[in-house]
């Protein structure tokens, strides 16, 4: 039985290391001690077990990044060990002539990719999945792996072009602080969070200098902005604005010292809520107050300009309009009253968002109706809950709208025209697996894109290896490798999936009721092999197995998630605002009517928030499809953060729900290295010239075959070019690459 360690520090748990090391000896190859192992695929046998105690080792000694085959598995230290990112370490990797002999590393990955960029004779694009589930440390490889680019890639510019290069790339490392300010928030598994995907492309040209970059993202959580689970907060950037303003934004915003505001729960002391300056600065940098530099401006009238004062103005606003509380109504002929001392929040937030007070009240309080063949319209005053959600679905449709803006703004500020750049590394972080007590729309939509992302990489690394040594004819003992194909028809399949059936019930519009869900869940999907057993709930539900384990989803308000309907007086509201920025994101002009909009309108059929995340998905599943992928699983190791502290049942549920072990034991059995076939002619074409064909040297090496992929069989020695040639064919070749023609 595995047991709990808690606590352990290296250094003083010598006893238990020596044990820990003894009880393993049976498992190693040799002689090494199993921290020193740095691929998983080495420890032997490859069990669960062993890998979890490998990675114990290693981690008791400070030793974060282990390979397992094609995967690098990152540990998250939680504490901060600077020469790990250390600028001089990344130019080590940089200047390697094999960084895959130093020690495993995400600036390996980072290295690696980047030499592939540069292929010989057509650039490839790369791409990094970093995955793991939240506070695993995703958002920190990333950044790390950006910072990593800009350091070698501005290394790699000339003289001239170094100026402009930094430039770019300072201002692609600057769209994290404020995306983080935005998009991050602190949870009670983060306290800096990423509440939303994130895919950028890093471009680079043929020189592999980075030119510019563009940023996708995926499935903000907008609700957080109304409503936080307990103990958890809102955005980072609410707590900047009230911790960092100075004393007359504070007079401009109506923000005093202090005040109290319904949706900025527990505001004590994070860090990461402390960098108003910060965040400032990099909006700055972004172009934000130079507005006519932006395309996204171009329809601006010359006299107004957007600056990120009027961003935090309308985020101020929003605060204001938290504190808006309504009392039942005893009369439902009767609009609901504003609770005792409210009534001033309608007013600041009013002001602050350059709307008509009354206007905005009445908006929260009374739904209009059109109905009939003239449209008639009818006025309904909305009960107090209906009031609060009318309250709260306008501030999601502003935050929304204005993150979107944001990100637009990045983009408009970091892309390169399409010209100047040849190839892409593509980094993904998004969402890891998740499972809690309630599970709703949210982590349905999560834990289905985790299934495209492992069925990706199942793809990609396993079965793509196992078929292509089937067809090539090699001796190779085959993994069961976990196919996660019936999991995916079960949510996405057609005719009748999870996800058709949920967006059927949005489409006919009636009313459903949770039990009615489930139940034609349960119907219409009967008998398929992962709609899990649906015994224990007393409310309604069902049950996914994923590949990471079976996950209960509640029915309950699943439809009208899924709808997400934006009533459309809340748009015709804000389509009056006199407000610069808001004049821009909600533009009074029926041509830019955005999909929320239409929403809104009953007869206009509209997507659905998985229908929309859908389609996002699959794009970007096309675009790693295009690309050579390299995988980042992060690891936590405890679930409170702390240093030093390895809990297995923690690890082990991470391992399992990664697949971990299968993809060890395949990439185990199988070739280290792949070189297509044209690849490999340009790379060796000048050995070729120097020896003649022969059965044992480069005719050897170099099969006459497809343009596909092949394995380079590097454990075959029979295909390997004798030492001894190449150490022949090598002054003639130093000649050859030194002479000029
Ligand atoms: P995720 O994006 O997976 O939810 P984060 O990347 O935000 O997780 O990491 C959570 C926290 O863990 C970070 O705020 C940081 O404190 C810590 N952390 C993660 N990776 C490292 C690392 N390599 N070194 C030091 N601390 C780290
Ligand atoms: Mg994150």
């Amino acid at each position: 039985m595995l047991q709990q360690v808690n606590g352990h520090s290296s250094g003083t748990d010598a006893e238990g290391k020596a044990s820990l090391k003894g009880d393993l000896q049976q498992f190693l190859d040799g002689e090494a001690p199993l921290h020193q192992l740095d691929d998983l695929t080495k420890v032997n046998p490859v069990t669960l077990e062993t890998v979890l105690r490998c990675l114990q080792a290693r981690y008791t000694e400070d030793i974060f990044y282990t390979n397992a085959g094609c995967t690098l598995v990152a540990l998250n230290p939680f504490k901060p060990i600077p020469q790990l990112y250390a600028p001089e370490l990344m130019q080590e990797y940089h200047a390697a002539p094999q960084p895959q002999k130093l020690k495993p590393h995400i600036f390996t990955v980072g290295e690696q990719t980047y030499r592939n960029v540069k292929s010989l004779i057509k650039p490839i694009n790369q791409s990094i999945v970093v995955s793991g589930e939240s506070g695993a440390g995703k958002t920190w490889t990333s950044r790390c792996l950006m910072k990593f680019y800009a350091v070698v890639a501005s290394s790699s510019a000339s003289c001239e072009n170094h100026k402009m290069a930094e430039r770019i790339e300072q201002r692609i490392l600057n769209s994290n602080p404020v995306m983080e300010a935005f998009g991050n928030a602190c949870t009670l598994r983060n306290n800096n969070s990423s509440r939303f995907g994130k895919f950028i492309q890093l471009q680079l040209n043929r020189a592999q200098q980075m030119t510019g970059a563009a940023v996708q993202t995926y499935l903000l959580e907008k609700t957080r902005v109304a409503c936080q689970a307990s103990n958890e907060r809102n955005f980072h950037i609410f707590y900047q604005i009230c911790k960092g303003a100075t004393k007359d934004e504070r007079l401009q915003w109506y923000l005093p010292e202090g005040a109290a505001f319904s949706w900025l729960p527990n505001p004590e002391n994070n860090l990461e809520e402390d960098c108003f300056e910060l965040t400032r600065e990099a909006m700055l940098h972004l172009g934000i107050d130079t507005p006519t530099q932006n395309n996204i401006f171009k329809d601006f009238k010359p006299h107004r300009t957007i600056s990120k004062e009027l961003a935090i103005t309308v985020l101020a606003g929003l605060l204001h309009l938290g504190n808006v509380h309504f009392t039942d109504s005893e009369d439902e002929a009767q609009p609901c009253q504003l609770m005792d001392g409210t009534k001033v929040s309608v007013r600041t937030s009013a002001s602050l968002l350059h709307l008509q007070e009354d206007l905005l009240l009445e908006t929260m309080q009374i739904r209009t109706i059109k109905a009939g063949k003239q449209q008639q319209v009818f006025r309904k005053p909305c009960s107090r809950a209906e009031c609060d959600t009318r309250r709260d679905c306008l501030a999601k449709l502003i935050y929304a709208r204005l993150f979107n803006w944001l990100v637009s703004v990045i983009n408009s500020s970091i892309c390169a025209d399409s010209s100047s750049w040849t190839a892409f590394i593509g980094l993904l972080d998004v969402y890891g697996f998740e499972s809690f007590p309630d599970n709703s729309l949210e982590q349905l939509c999560i834990n289905y894109a985790n299934e495209k992302l492992q069925q990706h990489f199942v793809a990609h690394y396993l079965k793509a290896q196992q078929e292509e040594y089937a067809v090539e004819g090699l001796e190779w003992s085959f993994v069961n490798y976990q196919d996660n194909q019936t999991c995916l028809d079960l949510l996405e399949g057609s005719p009748i999936s999870i996800c058709s059936l949920i967006n059927e019930e949005c489409r006919l519009n009636r009313p459903s009721s949770a039990a009615q869900l489930q139940s034609r869940i349960e119907s219409a999907l009967a008998g398929k092999p992962c709609l899990g057993h649906n015994k224990l709930s007393r409310e309604p539900s069902f049950v996914v197995v994923h590949f990471a384990g079976p996950v209960r989803y509640h029915t309950e308000g699943l439809v009208e998630k899924n709808k997400d309907p934006v009533p459309p007086e809340l748009t015709g509201l804000l389509q009056q605002s006199q407000d610069p920025l808001l004049m821009m994101l909600f533009p009074d002009n029926p041509e830019e009517k955005t999909q929320e909009e239409l929403s809104g309108q009953s007869r206009v059929p509209a997507l659905t928030v998985v229908s929309k995340f859908k389609a996002s998905l699959e794009q970007l599943l096309q675009v790693l499809h295009s690309t050579t992928p390299h995988y980042i699983r992060c690891i936590k190791p405890n679930s409170q953060s702390k240093p030093q502290t390895f809990l297995q049942k923690e690890v082990l549920s991470q391992l399992e729900a990664c697949g971990l072990v299968e993809t060890i034991h395949i990439s185990a059995a199988g070739f280290p290295i792949r070189v297509s076939h044209q690849n490999f002619v340009e790379r060796y074409k000048l050995l070729r010239r120097l020896r003649p064909r022969t059965s044992s040297g480069l005719q050897g090496l170099c099969p006459a075959r497809g343009p596909s992929e092949q394995p380079l069989c590097a454990k075959d020695a029979t295909l390997q070019p004798p030492l001894q040639d190449i150490l022949h064919a090598l002054p003639a070749l130093i000649q050859t690459a030194t002479t000029p023609s």
